[in-house]
């Protein structure tokens, strides 16, 4: 079967047509990077209004990308419900509830980090990753040939890097989540943006993707900054104090205190040599909270029995950042061979991450999620739902 998905819960329009073996026959997304840039981050009211204005032709262009006529030929529809801006939310969630209900579709409410957790099990190898660009918009190609491909399955240990969350949790089941860990401030998406308005880089569209690109041209030990959190004995996070630390050195590089304008003060090399050591150290905290929830979920299984976690989800927006996906691939090396067991495949753990256009939001999230839960017989009344700002995700908070 295949499903049309909708994603509208922050400032990226997205539409897919998944088919329910993983296959994504065709997308179109709507970034508003340009419009926010301006204002250093999302505003709400804008960004409605870009999704308004560009939720049909999104939907319309992915279902004919997919090679269909008409929505009628579309077998159910998926949208993102929350978490997110309600009034983001609601206008992806308005348009598939009127499609569902004028073509008497299955529908299925998405939720945003099931979406993106479940983007890890897409069984998707991609072909070609070229894309096309059209008028301001980026149109990732549609030629996705599908091959046979690992899959991962239940349960699993997630760690979500967005722009909104950063959590570790057991996966269990679809909807079956229980978070182990989540941050106490922000969240690590919010940090690189952060650094990224400091650094006076772009930021519209989220700061990540420039501070990664400088990061390649700095020193990562230029820079002495804290790693946050290093004695506490859970599994949080903390970035608000890693981003000032980041401006105490970059003023101190400066020789001022004055807020505001650094970046004028600051040679690109400082820039650089910031970006590559905030990235760094805020990778580094990842990789020490991560290994503990690895190292607990092991001494659970020893102590408890039950079945076996040893499969890591890298999701959500921060995920497409290469250095992250380097240094989480070695972290689970790393875990597997530290215990006497190099021949014994199934006790080493497999880092599973979607391709990098993918963590980020667009439709094929709310698509796949959707497609994951008609397999399990879960859908949704399409007459009854509204959208969540604030969507509770886990079943119970087991840090400590
Ligand atoms: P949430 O999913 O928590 O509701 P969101 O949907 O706004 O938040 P995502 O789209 O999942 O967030 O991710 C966007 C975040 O990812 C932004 O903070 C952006 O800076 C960051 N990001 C994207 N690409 C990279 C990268 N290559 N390196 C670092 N950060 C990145
Ligand atoms: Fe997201």
């Amino acid at each position: 079967f295949t499903v049309l998905g909708i994603e509208s819960s922050c400032d990226d329009t997205g539409a897919a047509v998944v088919r329910s073996d993983g296959v994504i026959l065709g997308e179109a997304l709507a970034s508003q990077g340009d419009i926010h840039e301006q204002w250093g981050g999302v505003v709400p009211g804008l960004a409605r209004d870009a999704h308004e204005d560009a939720i049909d032709r999104i939907v319309d262009l992915a279902v004919e990308r997919a090679g269909f006529s008409s929505i009628q030929e579309i077998d159910a529809i998926g949208v993102t419900i929350g978490p997110g801006l309600e009034i983001c939310l609601r206008v992806g969630a308005t348009k598939a509830r009127e499609l569902a209900q004028t073509f008497q579709k299955p529908f299925v409410g998405v939720h945003h980090l099931e979406a993106h957790i479940l983007m890890a099990r897409l069984p998707l190898e991609e072909a070609s990753p070229s894309t096309a660009t059209t008028n301001n918009f980026v149109f990732p190609a549609t030629d996705l040939v599908h091959e046979t491909v690992r899959t991962m399955q239940f349960p699993f240990l997630a760690l979500l890097v967005s722009g909104g969350h950063c959590q570790i949790m057991k996966c269990l089941d679809i909807g079956k989540y229980s978070i182990i860990g989540g941050t106490l401030d922000d969240s690590l998406g919010e940090a690189y943006d952060k650094v990224a308005r400091l650094l006076g880089l772009p930021v519209g569209g989220g700061g990540g993707p420039a501070v990664e690109a400088l990061a390649k041209q700095g020193d990562p030990t230029a820079v002495p900054l804290p790693i946050p959190l290093r004695n506490r004995k859970d599994c949080d996070f903390s970035f608000a104090g890693l981003k000032t630390a980041v401006r105490r050195a970059a003023e101190k590089i400066c020789d001022t205190e004055m807020d505001g304008n650094l970046e004028d003060l600051l040679t690109d090399q400082d820039k650089a040599n910031i970006a590559a050591s905030f990235q760094n150290v805020a990778i580094k905290h990842i990789e020490q909270r991560l290994e503990r929830a690895m190292k607990m979920v092991e001494q659970e299984e020893q102590e408890q029995g039950g079945s076996k976690i040893r499969s890591l989800a890298v999701v959500g927006g921060v995920a497409a950042n290469q250095e992250l996906r380097a240094r989480l691939e070695t972290l689970c090396e790393r875990c597997s061979s530290s215990q006497d067991n190099d021949d014994d495949e199934e006790d080493r753990w497999k880092m599973f991450v979607p391709p990098p256009r993918l963590c980020t939001d667009q439709g094929s999230m709310s698509a796949w999620a959707a497609i994951e839960r008609i397999m399990v017989g879960s859908t949704d009344d399409p007459t009854s739902r509204d959208v969540y700002a604030r969507y509770p995700f886990s079943l119970e908070h087991e840090a400590k």
